[in-house]
């Protein structure tokens, strides 16, 4: 790669549903990237049940390969860019999973393992549907499903890399949507699933987004992610874009966090 640090982790309209359709797309990122010296990993969403029942899906119908070709041109021209996804996780998919990543993680350059639902259509990353569930379910159960989902993935090692292991405090935090006093936000529980990467050899994502967002810290927090490095944790780094301004805002922010993880 062309240049000393990665951005594992940006999104594009085309390829990403959770982008309006005139956001941006490669050769956007890939202008600003080259100007402030950073390389780029597209990191686009990967959900099964979306891409096998949703014609609007841009994975819709095999489209995957056309994704790589794309892909495949662009890195003929710049020598600065990975090709990658962020698949999501369903327990109840996982041998559809492994045969995807025996199909394609040969063909792709990086791959994120992600939880944002287990339930279709109720992903905990967007605050109008995380309000949904909150209607259907406690939100003592949505939080203890989530860790208990990422610990399957973890467990499962279909993933060398998990991203943002704390993303379920996206919208419940002291911040946002306040925690009721008997659901376990605790320190240590992410902690836990860190440790359990560790175990399993798996790099843990230090994921940036959280500035976005009013609890306005990374995904996991930097105390978690000093503590995981004091044991041994393995480390890439996001910005989690869907826009061109908070890529461009977070390259320096990138730089810095992988020049925090190599001081440790
Ligand atoms: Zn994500
Ligand atoms: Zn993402």
């Amino acid at each position: 790669m062309k240049f000393k640090f990665t951005d594992y982790h940006v999104h594009t309209a085309k390829w990403s549903a959770d982008i309006e359709d005139n956001g941006p797309n490669f050769e956007d990122y890939i202008k600003i990237a080259e100007k402030n010296e950073i390389n780029v990993c597209f990191l686009e969403h990967y959900e099964l049940y979306s891409i096998e029942k949703d014609k609007t899906n841009p994975f819709y119908n095999g489209n995957i390969d056309n994704y790589l070709e794309e892909l495949d041109e662009i890195k003929e021209t710049y020598d600065f860019i990975y090709c990658g996804l962020e698949v999501e996780y369903y327990k109840d998919r996982e041998i559809e999973l492994l045969e995807f990543m025996d199909d394609y993680e040969k063909e792709l350059d990086f791959i994120g393992g992600t939880i944002h639902e287990w339930i279709s259509g109720y992903p905990i990353t967007s605050k109008k549907k995380l309000i949904k569930f909150l209607e259907k379910k406690r939100m003592k159960e949505i939080i203890d499903e989530y860790f208990e989902t990422s610990e399957m993935m973890i467990n499962s090692q279909i993933f060398k890399n998990i991203c943002h292991i704390d993303t379920i405090f996206r919208y419940i935090n002291e911040n946002d949507i306040k925690p009721e006093e008997d659901c376990d936000i605790s320190e240590e529980r992410v902690l836990e699933l860190g440790r359990l990467c560790i175990k399993n050899n798996l790099c843990i994502e230090y994921n940036l987004s959280g500035k976005r967002f009013p609890i306005g810290r990374p995904f996991p927090s930097k105390t978690i992610i000093y503590q995981l490095l004091k044991e041994g944790g393995k480390f890439f780094v996001g910005s989690d874009s869907h826009s061109l301004d908070y890529f461009e805002s977070q390259i320096t922010n990138v730089k810095e966090a992988y020049k925090y993880l190599n001081s440790i």
